[in-house]
């Protein structure tokens, strides 16, 4: 999945079109790479670069957006600015032929969190209203028999027409 992500026509960030309207989410370390090449400490990046984003009930960071839109690290010649050490969200390309497997990809490995039931009810939502096309991201795909406890919660507490707190 992770190289048909990177099979967009994105050459040397010459592209740009999937950082017209979104922030590059960071994952954990990565923030590091960039501020080096920054001379930033990580926490001065961090403050200067980044923000917050929750997906599935997952916070990550990301990169900050301009007021139209476009990724704090987009410069105005259309070209990436941080291209050489991108993070991975950018690498998996999201406009590209295979951007809407590539995005759902991304988010089951590191929005969708496995051991939080909701996070997982949001990505039962997002899987009703769009369905994907990645195999293995179905809610039964990732935690098997425990399909009916997490969806049914609600209906478990009020049995018996009493809620248990
Ligand atoms: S970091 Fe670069 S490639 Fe990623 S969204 Fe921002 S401008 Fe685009």
């Amino acid at each position: 999945m992770l190289e048909i992500g990177r099979t967009c026509d994105c050459k040397g960030g010459q592209c740009g079109k999937c950082c017209e309207h979104v922030g590059a989410v960071f994952l954990d370390g990565e923030e590091e790479k960039v501020a080096k090449t920054k001379n930033m400490t990580a926490e001065e990046f961090e403050k200067k670069f980044l923000e917050h984003i929750t997906r599935f009930n997952t916070t990550r960071k990301k990169a900050k957006q301009k007021e139209n839109g476009e990724c704090i690290f987009l410069a105005k010649n259309g070209l990436c600015t941080i291209h050489e050490v991108k993070p991975l969200h950018c690498q998996v390309c999201h406009h590209g032929p295979y951007g809407e497997e590539a995005h759902d990809w991304f988010d089951v490995h590191y929005f969708v969190n496995t051991n939080d039931p909701n996070s997982l009810r949001e990505w039962n939502i997002k899987l009703n209203v769009k369905p994907s096309k990645v195999e293995g991201v179905a809610l039964k795909d990732l935690i098997g028999k425990k399909v009916d406890e997490i969806l049914h919660y609600e209906d478990l507490q009020y049995q018996g027409g009493k809620k248990n707190e």
